[in-house]
């Protein structure tokens, strides 16, 4: 089955070139049930967004739970990966509205990358044929407030807080010293989204034939939006 997915998505990716713009409305998608059919990174992103634009506004569909044998015990065809902070007020099955299955969500504190992290977006890839990974920075991050605060006092938290922040500061050592903290998690998003590219043969084979994508994006609190950059 994964094969197929794999070389009917690559086929997708091929006809989105040729084929005018699909003009997509909120109801294109107008279900959160999970299909095993391969869909293009493009489509992918599409569906996220309009999730999103259903949370926002509120109209949310109604979410589907896996009952006891049903297809989620057969097996697993997630059209996205999301590698979002682990901050208990994003939840990215929320924030895209969208149920259980649809979504392989890795999160650690400031969305950072890390060997283990790396194994997770490969299975996904590899094993699962995700075409899109989204790295899904928020606002008023804490891990990146405390990465902040590391840079001006030149003091680095003790134990392994001390590891999330290291991780995080080439990210925004680079930036002005007046920068923002909004502008320092689009620049943790943006390092983690590179690393991704840069670090893993296996994604990096998948995003170079067009059949996998990497984008970051912005989850803004109270907003609720996300801004795909
Ligand atoms: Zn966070």
């Amino acid at each position: 089955m994964n094969i197929s997915r794999r070389s009917m998505m690559i086929g997708a990716v091929g006809a989105a070139i040729t084929m005018p713009a699909l003009v997509l409305s909120s109801t294109a998608f107008a279900t959160t049930e999970v299909s095993a059919d391969a869909v293009s990174p493009q489509t992918a992103l599409q569906r996220l967004r309009l999730g999103n634009q259903r949370y926002r506004s509120g109209d949310t569909i109604k979410k589907s739970y896996s009952p006891p044998g049903s297809k989620y015990v057969q097996g697993q065809w997630p059209f996205a990966t999301v590698l979002s902070c682990s901050d208990s007020r994003v939840d990215p099955e929320d924030v895209f509205d969208l149920s259980p299955g649809n979504l392989f969500v890795v999160r650690v504190a400031g969305n950072v990358v890390d060997n283990d992290v790396l194994g997770s977006l490969e299975y996904s890839v590899e094993h699962l044929n995700v075409p899109l990974i989204v790295v899904l920075g928020h606002s008023m991050c804490g891990a990146v407030a405390a990465a902040d605060e590391s840079l001006k006092s030149g003091v680095i938290p003790a134990q392994y807080i001390g590891d999330l922040v290291e991780k995080i500061l080439p990210a925004i050592r680079p930036l002005p010293t007046d920068h923002s903290l909004a502008t320092a998690v689009a620049a943790n998003a943006q390092q983690s989204a590179r690393q991704v590219q840069a670090r893993s043969a296996v994604i990096a084979k998948h995003t170079s034939d067009g059949s996998v994508m990497i984008t970051q994006a912005t989850y803004g609190l109270g907003s609720r939006r996300v801004a795909f950059f």
